[in-house]
C-alpha cells in the first residue's frame, strides 16, 4: 500500500453536513458514517486532529440578524461547534476508536482545554482528536480555525471536507459554466474570493504556508483517498 501523502493533519467538517437531508441538528447516520471514514484514515498511520463546524446548529450572524449582539451569537456557534464534537467523540468511541475533545474555552465538567501540548499527547497515542469552541473569538470560522491549529499543531495540511469536490469558479449548483480548478496558489484563492472557504482563512494559511486541500465529503472514503493522494478535489498551496 502506498504511504499516505501527510503524516499529521488537520480535517475540517462543516457542521452543516452533520445535519444529513435534515435543516438542522444531528444526523445520526450521517456522523456514525463520517466517524467510520475518519477510522479508516487513522488506519493509514496518520495523525488526525478534526475541527467542526456549527453551522447545523447556530451561526452567529444568523442569531445576530434576530437581535442578539454579534459577539453573544458567536459564543452561541461555538458552543454548538462544541455539541457536534460530543457527538462525534461518541460516535467514534462507540466503533472503538480512542477520540479526546479539546475546547478553545474552560469548561471542565465537558472537555479539557486546547493547549498545544494536549493535542500532541493525544495524536500521539493514537487518538482522534476533536478541536472544539472555534478559535475561541468572535468574528472567526471554523475554517479560520482549522487553518490556525495546522499552525500550531505543526500539520503539514488542512483537508477542508465539504459538498462539493473542489474549489470552483462561481457556485457549481447555480452555475452549470462554473469551472473548477485542481490547483491554485493560497493568493489566486485570496484574490478570486471564492465562497467555499473565507478570505481569512486562505490569508492565515498563506501566511503559514499551510496547503488547503478542498474535497468532498459526501462520496465515503473521500478522506482516505486524498490522504493516499489518489482523492479528487483542489489543492491550495503555495
Ligand atoms: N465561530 C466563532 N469563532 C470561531 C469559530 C466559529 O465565532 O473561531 C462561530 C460563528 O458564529 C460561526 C459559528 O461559530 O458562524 C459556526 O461555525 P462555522 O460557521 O464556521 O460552521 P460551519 O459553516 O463549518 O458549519
Amino acid at each position: 500500500m502506498a504511504e499516505p501523502v501527510y503524516r499529521r493533519v488537520v480535517i475540517k467538517l462543516s457542521g452543516e453536513y452533520l445535519a444529513g437531508a435534515q435543516p438542522f441538528g444531528i444526523d445520526q447516520p450521517t456522523i456514525d458514517r463520517v466517524a467510520g471514514d475518519l477510522i479508516k484514515a487513522r488506519e493509514l498511520g496518520v495523525e488526525i486532529a478534526v475541527v467542526i463546524g456549527g453551522g447545523n446548529i447556530f451561526r452567529g450572524v444568523e442569531v445576530s440578524n434576530r437581535g442578539v449582539s454579534r459577539p453573544t451569537g458567536d459564543t452561541m456557534g461555538m458552543l454548538a461547534t462544541m455539541m457536534n464534537c460530543l457527538a462525534l467523540d461518541a460516535a467514534l468511541e462507540r466503533k472503538g476508536q480512542p477520540a479526546r475533545t479539546l475546547s478553545a474555552f474552560v469548561m471542565p465538567e465537558i472537555s479539557e482545554l486546547f493547549t498545544r501540548s494536549a493535542a500532541y499527547k493525544y495524536l500521539s497515542e493514537g487518538r482522534i482528536v476533536l478541536l472544539g469552541g472555534g478559535t475561541g473569538n468572535p468574528f472567526f470560522t471554523t475554517d479560520t480555525t482549522a487553518v490556525l491549529r495546522a499552525g500550531e499543531i505543526g500539520a503539514q495540511a488542512v483537508l477542508k471536507a465539504t459538498n462539493v469536490d473542489g474549489v470552483y469558479s462561481a457556485d457549481p449548483k447555480k452555475d452549470p459554466t462554473a469551472k473548477r480548478f485542481e490547483r491554485l496558489t493560497h493568493s489566486q484563492a485570496l484574490e478570486g474570493g471564492y465562497k467555499v472557504m473565507d478570505a481569512t482563512a486562505f490569508a492565515l494559511a498563506r501566511e503559514t504556508g499551510v496547503p488547503i486541500i478542498v474535497f468532498s465529503i459526501a462520496e465515503p472514503g473521500s478522506i482516505s483517498a486524498i490522504l493516499n493522494g489518489t482523492g479528487r478535489g483542489t489543492i491550495v498551496a503555495g
